[in-house]
């Protein structure tokens, strides 16, 4: 999957957790940017000449629990350490689905998990597209049902007011989105 997919579905992963334990709207950025974290052995493969480790070498819960650790001898925050959990695991369940799969356990080889999405064909674009489209839409209206009390959809001003928020929610979300994969790209990761 593309950069923006991954931290589209980080982002709305992230504004789940944000909506439902009264989090830190930071949650649900540092959740975005984890959720790419995996494909740094994507530049390890292609530009700093490690071989054939993309989805293998970063993408497994070895890597993870490395990770873990880190951030908790770093920082000493659980709230930290979920959203790296929390991002992290958001990339390797949607690398799942795709042809090429994840071994979650790599080097050990069973547990690899794929499933039909190829990236190489040619509307895998616009496919990507939709989902980021709805990762950031939804993360948008959750964002906002926890600022205000939603009305219902029975009623033309609650109709309105959700398509506006609807709109917002998705342009405030693909902006964090673009900000990290900017960052990102910025750091030399990708
Ligand atoms: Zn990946």
């Amino acid at each position: 999957m593309r950069l923006l997919t991954h931290t589209a579905f980080g982002l709305f992963l992230g504004t789940v957790f944000y909506y439902l334990f009264n989090l830190d709207i930071g949650f649900i950025l540092l959740t975005g940017f984890a959720a790419f974290l995996p494909d740094i052995d994507w530049i390890m493969e292609f530009s700093w000449g490690f071989g054939s480790v993309h989805r293998k070498l970063l993408h497994n819960v070895w890597f993870l629990t490395i990770l873990v650790f880190l951030v908790l001898f770093l920082f000493r925050e659980l709230i930290l350490v979920l959203a790296v959990i929390v991002g992290f695991t958001s990339h390797l369940l949607i690398d799942s689905f795709t042809v090429t799969g994840v071994y979650w356990l790599y080097p050990i080889g069973k547990y690899h998990l794929k499933g039909p999405f190829s990236m190489s064909r040619a509307e895998s674009k616009s496919i990507e597209k939709y989902l980021q489209t709805a990762f950031f839409t939804s993360s948008g209206l959750l964002f906002f049902a926890r600022q205000i009390l939603l009305p219902g959809v029975f009623s033309y001003e609650g109709i309105i007011l959700i398509g506006a928020l609807l709109i917002a929610g998705y342009y405030l979300f693909k902006a964090f989105g673009k900000v990290l994969e900017r960052i990102i790209r910025g750091l030399g990761l990708l």
